[in-house]
């Protein structure tokens, strides 16, 4: 559907001047490759559905017109953010030139940032930090995804937050800014309180295990998200994770339904990590103390995996995720919409 609806937020671009021959194509191959539906394309009309809204690109006189709508200002912001990196791809100076009308935010920060406020960070059994942060508007922020980012600036210096330009698109810090944005995996979040909560794994030259010794209530750090991260629709799960997949593994199998059955591996540095939590009855879970290279990767190898409704799922350490992913897709042919492989954290980095 790309009519907006009513109460829908709505914004026009338009970009005059040169323009690259082959914009149009580009926009709509930018649309397929995101996975987002094309719902028409000619040659001077591309209509999409895209996550809460739409886009409509038009090419009249000389001139390209980006219709867009959304459905409160999280999305419509997202859309922004998603015509214009598409124009990246025509040409990198196009964004800064369109001339928007319509719904725009004025407020500080875009619409999926937060600053946050350390409420508190207590020992979670010995080998985690529980966190508990206070930020507005908990909802919006936390549902549907699994995942946020959290920017800390570097101990005794002032925090660099993101801002929008003047054409609606965020400006994220840069690695000369200092900031440090490692992703966390919400465990708890109350609309009521304005809370959430998070586990960080303790571990040798962490800035956030750092961080989590010293910091006090009060504090301010920004959260962008929520971003990535969802609950497998099988009933039939193989999963591997670690300390850091944790906290996620543990959501995903409580929110599981009773009859799922499967089998997770979480391989750990060492007893203290192990906590009991609950899962469905059919779901074996396996802690392996981390001495084996590559252990991780053959134990679910070993498992004989279901015919149909099917969910693999790995998420630890980059290399291991890499080749995971390249045996269970290529080898195996699971399919994308069957499984989830991410890197959590990367060795060395
Ligand atoms: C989608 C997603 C969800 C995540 N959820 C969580 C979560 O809920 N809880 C959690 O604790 N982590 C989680 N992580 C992992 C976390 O973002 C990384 O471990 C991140 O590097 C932590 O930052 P840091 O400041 O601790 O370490 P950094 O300062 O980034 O790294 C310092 C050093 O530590 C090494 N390092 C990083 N992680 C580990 C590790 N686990 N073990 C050993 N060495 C390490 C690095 O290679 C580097 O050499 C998640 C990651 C992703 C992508």
């Amino acid at each position: 559907m790309t009519t907006p609806q009513h109460a829908e937020l709505t914004a026009k671009g338009r970009l005059v001047g040169e323009i690259p021959a082959n914009t149009m194509q580009i926009i709509a191959d930018e649309i397929r490759e995101h996975g987002y539906t094309l719902d028409h394309h000619a040659s001077d009309e591309i209509r999409s559905s895209m996550g809460g809204g739409g886009l409509q690109v038009l090419w009249r006189d000389e001139a390209l017109e980006a219709h867009l709508h959304g459905a409160d200002d999280v999305k419509l912001h997202m859309i922004r953010e998603g015509f214009l990196h598409f124009l990246d791809h025509a040409d990198p100076s196009l964004a800064d030139r369109v001339i928007w009308t319509g719904h725009r935010l004025i407020d500080k920060y875009p619409p999926n940032f937060r600053v946050g406020e350390v409420v508190s960070v207590k020992p979670h059994g010995k080998a985690y930090f529980r966190v508990k942060m206070k930020i507005d508007d908990v909802e919006s922020f936390t549902a549907p995804a699994m995942h946020f980012r959290m920017w800390l600036p570097e101990p005794g210096c002032d925090p660099v937050w993101p801002y929008l330009s003047e054409t609606g698109r965020t400006i994220w810090p840069g690695k000369s800014d200092g900031m440090h944005d490692p992703v966390y995996t919400f465990i708890a979040a109350d609309a009521a309180t304005g809370e959430i909560q998070f586990d960080v794994f303790r571990h040798e030259g962490g800035r956030v295990t750092e961080w989590c010794q010293s910091v006090q209530a009060g504090v301010q750090v920004g959260l962008s998200g929520p971003g990535g991260g969802r609950q497998p629709e099988q009933n039939w799960l193989l999963m591997g994770g670690d300390e850091t997949s944790l906290p996620a593994i543990r959501r995903i199998l409580e929110r599981a339904d009773a009859g799922t059955e499967g089998h997770v591996f979480i391989e750990i540095e060492g007893a203290h990590v192990i906590e009991e939590f609950p899962a469905p009855d059919g779901v074996i879970i396996e802690w392996l103390q981390r001495d084996k290279p590559g252990q991780l990767l053959d134990r679910m190898k070993a498992i004989p995996l279901a015919e149909t409704d099917r969910h693999v799922w790995l998420a630890t350490e980059k290399s291991q995720v890499q080749q995971a992913r390249s045996y269970f897709r290529d080898e195996v042919g699971i399919a994308a919409q069957e499984s989830y492989f991410s890197a959590y954290w990367t060795r060395g980095n």
